[in-house]
């Protein structure tokens, strides 16, 4: 099986320099925007803040797969003092929270690193945020062509299953012709 080389994009996060102010959210919702920073709106980031100011708790989470299920995991961490759900971690856009999914259509939400052409020097949370809490890293990993493919097909197949062709016809039109949302 012919083997292609992936670049693996990731944002490692240091809770003990986010002060919560949430520049992330606003800068990522507005580059999302249609057209391109018109509105800004944390809602439809793919990056949000587990925000408990009594509890000195600040912690930015950047959006991963849609999850089709709930998990079972509902452990508490203790961290330096301070208490942790085990879903405050969790990058799934999944039926137990409301969190990463666009609040028209309900359709997940994934960070795509800020995917744009030309290529941005690095994602825009990690540039905005001044006070270098999320840091940018690349690595090149060989994987199976034919995975990369499934995994796709799988993904658009849970999608439709759960959300319907229209809907999500819709939405893939939306985000490419413009219309503003
Ligand atoms: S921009 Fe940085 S400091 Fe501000 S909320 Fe986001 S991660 Fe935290
Ligand atoms: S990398 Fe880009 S898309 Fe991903 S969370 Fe940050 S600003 Fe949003």
């Amino acid at each position: 099986m012919a083997k292609v080389k992936k670049t693996i994009k990731t944002i490692t996060v240091d809770v003990d320099k986010c002060n919560g102010c949430r520049a992330c959210e606003m800068i990522c919702s507005a580059f999302h925007a249609e057209p391109k920073y018109s509105s800004n709106n944390p809602e439809r980031s793919r990056i949000r803040l587990i925000r408990l100011p009594l509890q000195d708790i600040y912690l930015p989470v950047y959006a991963g797969e849609y999850a089709e299920a709930e998990c079972a995991g509902r452990n508490k961490y203790i961290i330096d003092g301070k208490e942790y759900s085990e879903c405050d971690f969790c990058r799934a856009s999944c039926p137990s929270r409301d969190l990463f999914k666009e609040p028209d259509s309900g359709l997940p939400l994934k960070c795509d690193m800020c995917e744009s052409e030309p290529p941005l020097e690095e994602p825009l949370c990690v540039k905005w945020c001044i006070n270098e809490a999320l840091v940018y890293e690349e690595r090149e990993e060989e994987v199976e062509e034919q995975v990369e493919i499934e995994d796709l097909e799988r993904s658009l197949k849970v999608l439709l299953d759960d959300f319907g062709e229209e809907k999500l016809i819709g939405t893939l039109a939306r985000l490419t012709q413009g219309e503003p949302r």
